[in-house]
This record gives structure tokens, sequence and C-alpha cells, in this order.
């Protein structure tokens, strides 16, 4: 029932997905009450706190006029573009992983 509705994302009757959805909030329920103790590793630590993220210079995009980080602007006959403006590919992570867009 699983693969079916979820990773192959055929289609089910209700009936299927509402037993799908109960098994699903047993499984929640059941998780909740598992001792806190028992599903996780409490420890003490020592950590060093990062420095704050570095700002980059920003540019404004000879197209749309947004402002865009320096670094990711794509430059063309010294102008600075965005990146869908400029029509140049760049990766999207969504439900399906990482995926080259244009
Ligand atoms: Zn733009």
């Amino acid at each position: 029932m699983f693969n079916k509705l979820v990773v192959r994302r055929e289609e089910g009757s209700s009936e299927v997905y509402a037993k799908l959805m109960t098994l699903f909030a047993e499984m929640s329920a059941r998780e909740l009450s598992v001792p806190v103790e028992k599903m996780f590793l409490i420890e003490e630590k020592e950590i060093e706190i990062p420095s704050f993220a570095p700002v980059f210079e920003s540019v404004k995009c000879a197209e749309c006029g947004e402002n865009v980080m320096k670094l990711k602007a794509v430059e063309k006959n010294s102008q600075h573009y965005c990146i869908p403006c400029a029509k140049e590919a760049f990766y999207e992570l969504n439900g399906s992983g990482i995926l080259e867009r244009k």
C-alpha cells in the first residue's frame, strides 16, 4: 500500500487512503509513546559557536532590477544579471531531489 500510493504515486480508493492515514496516525502515536531517553541520545557537549555568515556584495540585475549576490550573478557584456534573466541553468532542490532547471 505504501509503495503504491506514496512511492509510485498511483491512484487508490478513498478507503485505501483512509487506511493508510490511519496507519500513519497509529505509527505517530506509537512514536510519541517512546520515552525520550530511548528516542534520543542525550549528552552534554562543548560546542564552538560559528561566526556570522559572511555578507557579500550585491549588484542590481540589468534586466529586472532585483538585487543579486554578486557571487551568484551572471556577468555578460560588463553587466550583471540574475540567473533567470540570464537564462542560465540552476539547480533546484525539490521532492524529487536536486534537478537542473533552465
Ligand atoms: Zn533579473
